[in-house]
């Protein structure tokens, strides 16, 4: 078998070997289960799978993927690895956001600056505001596949297949683009690598200097409280930069010129994932080449399932998706596959329940995963447990996620565990997707810039207002 040789190379390596290494170690032995390799998925049940209408052509697209490039590199998920342990130790913090789903037609280099500019502003409100350094993960650069509730629905009296994200069909009503087509992997493998392409660009080419961040500005938001309250944030980090520089820290050093920014997606299409899986040359391990950090969605964690069996192998971070339904056990077990050698950067586990269900669940899970003493970081998505439908739109109301991010700190100090980082829907652009929040957005103003492929996703100001109280609650 494939793992078996894998192991026993990793396991002759001397200086993984003898404990020089501890982060490889740890994983060795969740990565030398003998009876994994990235194929053996499809053994088990799995759920929410695209219905291809030709296998053949399946396959076709499947050996094509494995023979195009890697999208990212073993040695930067063992980076992010070491970032998220920080965040589960209260080291820094976790900020992961970005659309619900990708879209072919809303790409462009503007749509991903902005996504990426709002997540840099943000990070650095915390930052500076919260004293604390922020781990940026774009849902960005894979985030195309979505689960659906059924496999069909009915618009106007008309049943259609489920649009399930634009790698494998479209979401125009008629029933011809609603089929599966296996060829919407390799233009999603492409549309990737150039958004992966421009956000290295952007992380180390200059764009992300710190001392631009008053040119970070977008232009609507001067307008707004936020926007305000951003540019005089900004005035100070620009003193302390000049401070810094008069002590002789210039701003060409790497730390003020560069920065670190990871890309992550839901592991949902295993046929893309287990294509762009690796042999990693420097360590034997296998890492799923197409994000630094990819993450199984709270509909497909079934222990017995195949997207369990997949991540299970990978030597990637990974994230899983909690809500009020999970229990304790069930929880502790979860954990247990994915990481059964408590390595602490292993694991981000996404709670995602709603502010009511949150104060009442998230006290025993917490409980039940210290008592077991599992090591993960303790990530809140308040978006997924607060969507509702409002005059024909699915939306969300920043009140009911800023509630829920408020109920995730209370509930952790209470515990006296640790909040370790956010996963947010969000966008650098002006949309009218949730209402409510400084921005003002009503029921009445949905349908204005209701631009979302799936869920409605924050905008700019509604996501600076989020990070500004995120920064208040760090600090405390
Ligand atoms: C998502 O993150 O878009 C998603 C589908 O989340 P969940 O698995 O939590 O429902
Ligand atoms: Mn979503």
């Amino acid at each position: 078998r494939v793992t078996r040789g894998v192991a026993r190379r990793v396991a002759s390596r001397e200086d993984l070997g003898n404990g020089t290494d501890e982060r490889l170690k740890g994983l060795i032995d969740v990565l030398s289960a003998e009876d994994w390799n990235r194929n053996s998925w499809r053994e088990k049940p799995v759920l929410q799978q695209p219905d291809y209408p030709c296998e053949q052509d399946v396959r076709k697209v499947h050996d094509q993927l494995c023979d195009l490039p890697p999208l990212v590199f073993a040695g930067e998920c063992r980076n992010l690895s070491e970032k998220l342990a920080k965040c589960s130790r209260g080291e820094a913090f976790w900020l992961q956001g970005g659309d619900c789903a990708e879209s072919f037609t809303e790409f462009s280099a503007n749509h991903i600056r902005d996504t990426y500019r709002i997540l840099l502003q943000m990070s650095v409100v915390m930052m500076f505001g919260g004293g604390i350094p922020v781990v940026k993960v774009g849902r960005m650069a894979g985030q195309f596949a979505k689960p659906r509730t059924a496999p069909t629905e009915t618009i106007d009296g008309v049943e259609y297949k489920s649009y399930r994200g634009d790698i494998i069909n479209d979401s125009a009503l008629n029933h011809e683009a609603r089929i599966p087509d296996p060829n919407r992997l390799v233009r999603a493998y492409h549309q990737c690598a150039s958004t992966l392409n421009l956000i290295r660009g952007f992380s180390s080419g200059g764009y992300a200097r710190l001392d631009r961040v008053d040119q970070w500005n977008l232009d609507f938001m001067s307008k707004s409280d936020e926007g305000r309250l951003y540019m005089d944030l900004a005035a100070r980090v620009d003193e302390a930069i000049t401070f810094m520089e008069a002590c002789g820290v210039g701003s060409e050093s790497s730390v003020m010129s560069t920065t670190d920014f990871y890309v992550s997606h839901e592991a949902l299409l295993l046929e893309y994932e287990s294509a762009l899986t690796r042999e990693d040359s420097t360590t034997g391990l296998w890492y799923d080449c197409s994000a630094h950090l990819v993450w199984v969605g709270e509909r497909t964690r079934q222990l017995d399932h195949a997207h369990m069996e997949f991540l299970r192998g990978v030597g990637n971070p990974l994230g899983i998706k909690i809500s009020q339904k999970a229990d304790p056990a069930e929880l502790i077990e979860l954990i247990q596959t994915l990481n059964p050698t408590n390595n602490p950067g292993r694991l981000a586990v996404i709670v995602r329940m709603g502010a009511d269900n949150l104060r009442e669940r998230l006290p025993l899970l917490l409980r039940a995963v210290r008592d077991a003493g599992q090591k993960v970081t303790w990530v809140c998505d308040p978006m997924h447990g607060n969507t509702e439908v409002m005059n024909g739109y699915k939306t969300r109301r920043y009140e009911n996620i800023r509630a829920e991010v408020e109920a995730f700190f209370d509930v952790h100090e209470q515990e006296g565990t640790i909040p370790g980082g956010i996963h947010l829907e969000m966008t650098g652009k002006d949309v009218t997707e949730c209402t409510g929040g400084g921005s003002s957005v009503s029921g009445e103003d949905l349908g204005d810039r209701y631009d979302t492929y799936c869920d409605p996703r924050l905008n700019a100001e509604q996501s600076l207002e989020l990070s500004f109280y995120i920064a208040q609650r760090l600090r405390q």
